[in-house]
C-alpha cells in the first residue's frame, strides 16, 4: 500500500500537541461555511424525497471538528423539516479519513455527544447512526448512488502523493524561486487528483445530490508566501546545523497543493459530473484572526500569535515530518519554525491565505 495512506494523519489523542486541541482555524472555516451547507441541504430537500439522510464527511480527522459537521447538519435539517412541515429523517453519517486517523477518540466522544444532542433536540431528533469509513478519498468509499450529501473541509489540499521526480533538492514545496517545471508538476498532480475525486464522488452521490468542499487556496495575484515554504527554510537551517541529514530534506516533498479558484473551476468543468452552485474564497489570517474583536489590552502579542500558528502546524504536519526526519528533532524544528513566523510577521504584518469554498450539485 502507498506509504502516505498509512503515515499521513493529524496528531492523535487529547494532548497538548493534538489536533483535537489545535484545530481552531479549521473549526472557524466550518462555522463560516455553515450557511453554504445550509443552502445546499435546503435545495436537496426540495428535490429529493429523503427518508434516511446519508451524509459523508471526508477527511474528518479527530477532535471536536470531526463531529462539527454532524451537529451542523442536524441543526440545518431540523430547521428545514420544521419549516416545510416534514417528519425529521433518520440520519446516517459516514465519517471518513485515512487508516492512521485516531477514530478511537471520535468513538469515545460519541456517548457524550449523542447525549447532548438528545438533550438539545429531544423527541424531534430521529434515529442518528454514526459510522466510520477508513480509506483514501482518492478511491471509491461508498456504494453507487448511496449518498445525499458529501462534505469535506480542509482536506482536499492533501494530494494523493507529492509529484514524482521533481529534482527539487533545496525545497520541500513550491516557493517564490521554484522552477516553472515544478509548478507544472504540482499543478498537474492536483488536477489529476481532484478530477479523480470528483468522478468517484459523482458515482457515490444520488442524482441531484449536494457536495460542499473547502480547501486551502492560493491567490495568484500575490507572491507565494506559505507556511510550507517557511517550513522548508527551517529544515534547511537544521541541515546547516547538522541536526538533519541533507539527503532527508532532498528526498522530501510535501504532498500538498493550494490551487487558485480558476484552477479548481477548470477541473470541475473539465470533469463534467457537477454543476457549480458556488465558488468563492474566504480570507483567513494565519492565526485565524485571533485578535479580531478583542480590545487592545487583551490582544495577543506577536510571540503568542506565532506560538498559536506553530501549534496548529505541528498538530497537522508532525506525523508526516516525524516519519521522515525522526521524533527527536520535532521540538527543535517547531521552535525554529516559530521564530521564523515571528520574523515574517515583523516583515509583513498581515499573514493571510484564501480558503476556497465550493458548493456543487451532481448532474441528473
Ligand atoms: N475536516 C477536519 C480535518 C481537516 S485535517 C477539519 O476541518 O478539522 C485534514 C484531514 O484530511 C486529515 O485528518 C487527513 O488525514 C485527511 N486526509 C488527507 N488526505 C486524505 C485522503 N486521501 N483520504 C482521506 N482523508 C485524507
Amino acid at each position: 500500500m502507498d506509504r502516505q495512506q498509512v503515515v499521513l494523519h493529524m496528531n492523535p489523542g487529547m494532548g497538548d500537541n493534538s489536533y483535537a486541541h489545535n484545530s481552531i482555524i479549521q473549526n472557524k472555516v466550518m462555522r463560516e461555511t455553515k450557511a453554504i451547507v445550509e443552502e445546499s441541504i435546503m435545495r436537496l430537500y426540495t428535490i429529493v424525497p429523503i427518508h434516511c439522510f446519508k451524509v459523508a464527511d471526508l477527511g474528518c480527522s479527530s477532535g471536536p471538528n470531526a463531529l462539527q459537521l454532524v451537529s451542523n447538519v442536524i441543526d440545518i435539517v431540523d430547521t428545514t423539516t420544521s419549516n416545510l412541515n416534514l417528519e425529521p429523517p433518520v440520519f446516517q453519517f459516514l465519517l471518513n479519513d485515512l487508516f492512521g486517523n485516531d477514530f478511537n477518540s471520535i468513538f469515545k466522544s460519541l456517548p457524550q455527544f449523542l447525549e447532548s444532542l438528545e438533550e438539545k433536540k429531544g423527541h424531534k431528533l430521529g434515529p442518528c447512526f454514526i459510522n466510520a469509513t477508513p480509506g483514501t478519498f482518492y478511491k471509491r468509499l461508498f456504494p453507487n448512488g448511496s449518498l445525499h450529501f458529501v462534505h469535506s473541509s480542509f482536506s482536499l489540499h492533501w494530494l494523493s502523493q507529492a509529484p514524482k521526480d521533481l529534482g527539487n533538492k533545496e525545497n520541500i514545496h513550491l516557493t517564490r524561486t521554484s522552477s516553472p517545471a515544478m509548478h507544472k508538476a504540482y499543478g498537474e498532480q492536483f488536477q489529476k487528483d481532484f478530477k479523480l475525486f470528483l468522478k468517484l464522488r459523482s458515482q457515490e452521490l444520488v442524482p441531484g445530490g449536494g457536495m460542499v468542499l473547502t480547501l486551502i487556496g492560493r491567490d495568484k495575484t500575490r507572491e507565494i508566501r506559505t507556511s510550507w515554504s517557511l517550513l522548508g527554510t527551517t529544515l534547511n537551517d537544521m541541515v546547516s546545523e547538522n541536526l538533519i541529514e541533507e539527503i532527508k530534506v532532498e528526498s522530501f516533498d510535501l504532498p500538498l497543493y493550494d490551487p487558485t479558484i480558476e484552477e479548481a473551476k477548470e477541473v470541475i468543468e473539465d470533469e463534467g459530473s457537477f454543476t457549480l452552485q458556488r465558488l468563492e474564497a474566504v480570507i483567513m489570517g494565519w492565526d485565524a484572526n485571533i485578535n479580531e474583536g478583542v480590545d487592545d489590552n487583551n490582544k495577543l502579542d506577536l510571540n503568542m500569535r506565532a506560538h498559536f500558528i506553530t501549534k496548529q502546524h505541528r498538530a497537522a504536519l508532525e506525523p508526516l515530518l516525524k516519519a521522515q526526519f525522526g521524533e527527536n528533532v520535532m521540538d527543535k524544528l517547531f521552535l525554529r519554525f516559530k521564530t521564523k513566523v515571528v520574523q515574517l510577521f515583523m516583515e509583513v504584518e498581515i499573514l493571510e491565505f484564501p480558503t476556497i469554498v465550493m458548493s456543487l450539485i451532481k448532474n441528473v
